[in-house]
């Protein structure tokens, strides 16, 4: 069971604003993304404790530090996103929104599955992002996850070699993050938990399903437009271009935060079924 305490709470609230401040300023977070993060962070930190913190942190960190590496170079492909580098409200609550229910999750019924299943959704949500910010740099065109068909780069539902490697890496990251934290910690006596061995593997695993799922759902069933006046596939249900574009297939109201939420979900299930396994 995970105690919780005003002293806590507020310890949560402080690192939040100062993380969302920092992503303001550094342009990785826009308005209504720093009130999420605010929000979500809170949650997060205060309910779960400082484990769930860190994770967060490193997820933010390495997601900001990739998303500036060779951005030159992605832009030309990224402008067909649905959003720019520059993470919303939206954003911020389909990346954390399922960290701050499994928080709750924690504290109120004293779930142990919870962490295992944070570890995991968060593992997907930084796959995603590295995948996606390594992916586009790939020099060979992606290959439609379905059909196997090269697609432009930028496609929704494409995947080369060099994004799924990301991916792998993105989840190990969470993982080793957990490992790095709980060895910290160990110097001011906190003790290790059971499992922990298996937190990269976990973390791996969560991390490749969902960006494996992510990928799926972008090839099937993500609301996809066509921009007539640029004669491109694009994410936007409005165009950079200022064109108002035509939904090309998928569903309208699964646009790619709740695709990026899906996918967490998909991330934090395969890691929860690996921890019961392993226990
Ligand atoms: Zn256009």
């Amino acid at each position: 069971m995970v105690e919780w305490s005003i002293g806590r709470a507020a310890a949560g609230l402080g690192l939040s604003l100062a993380i969302a401040w920092a992503g303001y300023r550094l342009k990785a977070l826009s308005h209504s993304g720093a009130v999420g993060a605010i929000l979500i962070g809170t949650l997060i930190m205060g309910i779960g404790g400082w484990l769930w913190g860190w994770l967060l942190v490193a997820f933010f960190v390495s997601s900001s530090v990739l998303s500036r590496y060779r951005s030159a170079d992605k832009a030309a492909v990224q402008v067909e996103f649905a959003k720019g580098g520059r993470r919303d409200g939206g954003q911020v609550l389909a990346n954390g929104g399922l960290g701050a229910i499994l928080a709750l999750c924690s504290a109120v019924i004293g779930a142990w599955w919870a962490f295992p299943a944070y570890l995991g959704a968060m593992a997907a949500v930084n796959a995603d992002t590295w995948a996606t910010e390594l992916g586009v740099l790939s020099r060979r065109a992606p290959r439609l996850i379905t059909t196997g068909r090269p697609v432009p780069p930028g496609t929704s539902g494409g995947v080369t070699a060099l994004g799924l490697v990301a991916a792998l890496a993105g989840g190990l990251f969470i993982g080793l993050a957990a490992w790095v934290g709980q060895w910290i910690a160990s110097f001011v006596g906190v003790s290790w938990p059971p499992g922990i061995t298996w937190w990269p593997l976990w973390a791996a695993a969560g991390g490749v399903a969902g960006a494996l799922f992510d990928s799926l759902l972008g090839a099937t069933v993500q609301g996809v437009y066509y921009c007539e006046r640029c004669r491109k596939e694009t994410e936007r249900s409005f165009h950079h271009c200022g064109t108002r574009t035509r939904r090309l297939r998928g569903w309208a109201w699964l646009n790619n935060d709740w695709v990026n939420f899906l996918s967490s979900l998909a991330g934090g299930l395969i890691a929860m079924e690996l921890a019961i396994w392993f226990r």
